[in-house]
């Protein structure tokens, strides 16, 4: 198959060709119902594929559409990589687990957010502390929920958002936004006040295939942030840990790996990959966890899509013109859906994939 048709053109498109290539792989395959229908109806699932000897000490998981729309991109590269063959050469103490659409509802309904309109990569932190206090997005939350959406609302309120980054800097108005509240349920990057759906979804699978491995490498799959078609990883990346040491001896030639706090992404809260580390504290696994970000656009040609699709779902109606409209500029924000972008993804994607693979089998 040519590589710019392993990505998918909506949720059920995705799971077909993932389930399809798995299947051809010899994966043996998984279904967790997540209880809710997308726009068509259709029953919306986690699908998950499992490769190699399931006594294989080390894993490497894969997670996609923790951020819902952002999983086209992760559904093209395991399907790619499923239907590429790349799977009969895995190493003997190796084994794979690839999961298709966490959040599918996300994925489905062409939103970043969980149906508990939760961003499911805050969402991670420990609720029964205190929840993180972010006093700056309180006060252009105002502006990020406007009554209405037209051209006079939506230039009032990038005219606030204008000012705040005029004021202090671009990156700090990224950060206030994209870092993460939980005290406005209506806004955006909320992280929820209890785990989600999703949230439990994941620790189940956790249980179900990772407790007990020697070492799993956990990489979740991003995109919207960083250069058009650039795979960037993010994480404890910089070497003189043992997690930074492993990271850039097994992905640093060829790829980028910035530093800590040169990343293009904000420092958060509650990310999916401290979630599984918590979960595995008091176990023998070993972790190693990283964000993959695939770039698309700016950083504002994507903020304001996750504004008005907000805007949609608390206070529009998604089908209408103006519905439609906002849902091709998100889909469009966090997957390009053109054929230079996709050769881009694919190429970086089957590296960093292959590179993880021969990392765990070197242990
Ligand atoms: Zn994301």
């Amino acid at each position: 198959m040519c590589p710019i048709d392993y990505f998918p053109t909506d949720y059920a498109d995705g799971r077909a060709k993932f389930r399809t290539a798995a299947e051809q792989a010899g994966a043996e395959l998984g279904t967790y119902d997540a209880g809710a229908r997308g726009p068509d109806g259709t029953a919306l699932t986690t699908d998950v594929a499992l490769l190699g000897s399931r006594d294989a000490p080390h894993l490497f998981l894969c997670n996609s559409a923790t951020h819902g729309v952002e999983g086209f991109c992760g559904s093209g590269i395991f399907s790619g990589f499923l239907d590429s063959g790349e799977m009969a050469r895995l190493p003997s103490n190796v084994r794979v687990v690839l999961i298709h659409a966490l959040n599918c509802h996300g994925f489905a309904w062409l939103r970043r957010v969980t149906e508990e309109n939760v961003d499911l990569n805050r969402n991670f932190v420990d609720h029964t502390k205190n929840h993180p206090k972010n006093t700056e997005y309180a006060k252009l939350h105002p502006a990020i929920l406007p009554d209405n959406w037209d051209d006079k609302t939506v230039a009032k309120s990038t005219q606030k958002l204008e000012a705040y980054a005029s004021k202090t800097s671009l990156y700090k108005l990224q950060s206030v936004l994209t870092g993460g509240q939980y005290d406005h349920p209506d806004g955006i990057f909320y992280g929820g006040r209890e785990p989600t759906r999703a949230h439990e979804r994941f620790l189940d699978i956790v249980e179900n295939h990772v407790v007990g491995a020697e070492h799993v490498l956990f990489l979740d799959w991003h995109t919207g942030l960083g250069t058009y078609g650039t795979g960037e990883l993010l994480g404890m990346t910089r070497p003189g840990s043992a997690h930074g040491d492993r990271v850039s001896k097994w992905f640093s030639h060829g790829l980028e790996t910035p530093a800590e706090g040169q990343a293009t992404s904000a420092p958060l809260t509650g990310t999916i990959g401290s979630g599984l580390r918590r979960h595995l504290a008091n176990s023998n696994t070993e972790v190693t966890s990283l964000t993959v970000e695939f770039g698309t656009y700016p950083v504002r040609e994507v903020l304001m899509p996750l504004i008005a699709d907000n805007w949609l779902h608390a206070k529009g109606d998604p089908d209408s013109n103006l519905g439609r409209a906002i849902k091709g500029q998100i889909r469009r924000a966090l997957y390009p859906d053109e054929a230079d972008w996709k050769e881009l993804v694919w190429v970086r994607g089957r590296q960093i994939m292959r590179r993880g693979v021969a990392g765990l089998g070197e242990l």
